[in-house]
């Protein structure tokens, strides 16, 4: 798939055993040095080895940093900095982020900043990458909100063995699913019909399909970003399930569910408004059917009051003053949005939670 941005453009590579298409994409920027850096559980797995293909032809040094979302900090930033700086890493060195969204995330930043800029390579190992690796943000969060200090940098590639995702466990790959899932409903109806019938499980799927899932949501997220790479408009659709979502995952604390469950949940009952207000065509009871046997969550969590969610979603930072901005669908395929005062939000989002 490629990725065309206003100033760049560039290739995302979809296979199995790539890691030859990663030395060579390398050898475009003649590095002097490149800086792998991945985390402690994907190092375990995969470290040594992209190490010691990549140590072949460059010179080439690796950096950890702890598994999970709080090393999106400002301290794994700075060590990661100290550490290229002490290295005597320059402004001809490259970045490989390997990892999941976080490792892009965290080592984008530093690549876009580092000597104010050096080329980075994201080599995605979780099935929610299909998602972070495209579109160009970069970002550590910061203690008053996640995310809050970033920049848009885009890789020179991305190489996305799905090897690598063999070794995930389940309830991540479900995560990165949701997102898939979400890139069909927001703009192709064929992949939705195609998950449909060829992922009844999340178990064993098969690679065929893995890989066509992949570059079918990374060609939407592609397209979406592509007309709007600095949001400021259409790029908003990818919030389908996300307002929702976002509030679920905020109020219950980050970490007690994962992303994609709460953008499941989100996009189920974003699906059932669509469906009250916009289309009673849509296949709601089907897609919480099928959510049901993939092992997601349809409900939100009874510990949480619908005031306190809807609370959270007003405060969000995207929302308008006392209003929420729901982004719902026409069709399969085809997004639209809708603006509710709190109130009216209110009371839709209870009559939903009684139904359930
Ligand atoms: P992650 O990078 O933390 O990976 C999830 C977990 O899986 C981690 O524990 C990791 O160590 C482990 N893991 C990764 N690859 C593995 C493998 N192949 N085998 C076994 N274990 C493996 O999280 P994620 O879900 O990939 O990404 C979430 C992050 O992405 C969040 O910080 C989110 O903000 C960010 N994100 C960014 C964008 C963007 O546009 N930049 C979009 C969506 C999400
Ligand atoms: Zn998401």
């Amino acid at each position: 798939v490629t990725i065309q941005t206003t100033s760049d453009r560039y290739d995302v590579l979809v296979g199995k055993g790539l890691i030859n298409d990663l030395i060579t994409l390398l050898e475009t920027v003649s590095p002097s040095k490149v800086l792998i850096v991945t985390d402690s559980v994907v190092d375990q797995y995969f470290g040594d080895e992209v190490l010691q293909k990549v140590s072949e032809h460059f010179h080439a040094l690796k950096y950890v940093v702890k598994s999970g979302e709080e090393s999106k900090s400002f301290e794994a930033y700075y060590d990661i900095q100290t550490f290229a700086l002490q290295n005597e890493f320059d402004r001809k060195s490259a970045l490989i982020a390997l990892g999941g969204g976080v490792i892009g995330d965290l080592a984008g930043f530093v690549a876009a900043t580092f000597m104010r800029g050096i080329p980075f390579i994201q080599v995605p190992t979780t099935l929610l990458a299909h998602d972070s690796a495209v579109g160009g943000k970069v970002a550590i969060n910061h203690p008053e909100g996640k995310n809050m200090i970033g920049a848009f940098y885009q890789p020179i590639g991305v190489i996305y063995d799905i090897n690598y995702l063999a070794t995930l466990p389940a309830d991540e790959f479900r995560s990165g699913f949701a997102e898939v899932v979400k890139h069909s409903f927001i703009r192709n109806e064929e992949l939705y019909q195609f998950l449909l019938e060829n992922v009844p499980t999340l178990e064993n799927v098969s690679d065929t399909v893995l890989q066509k899932m992949i570059i079918e949501g990374i060609k939407v997220k592609a397209e979406v970003v592509s007309e709007d790479e600095k949001e400021l408009g259409v790029r908003e659709i990818l919030n389908f399930g996300h307002t929702l979502g976002h509030a679920i995952e905020a109020e219950l604390g980050y970490g007690k569910i994962s992303h994609g469950d709460g953008v499941a949940i989100g996009m189920l009952f974003a699906l059932s408004l669509s469906k009250q207000l916009l289309n009673e065509e849509l296949p709601y009871e089907q897609l919480k059917q099928w959510f049901k046997q993939l092992g997601f969550p349809t409900k939100v969590p009874d510990e949480l009051s619908t005031e306190q969610l809807i609370n959270r979603m007003k405060r969000d930072k995207k929302s308008l003053s006392n209003k929420i901005k729901m982004i719902l669908l026409q069709s399969i395929g085809v997004t639209t949005s809708k603006v509710f005062t709190s109130d009216q939000l209110e009371s839709y989002l209870n009559e939903w939670r009684q139904e359930e």
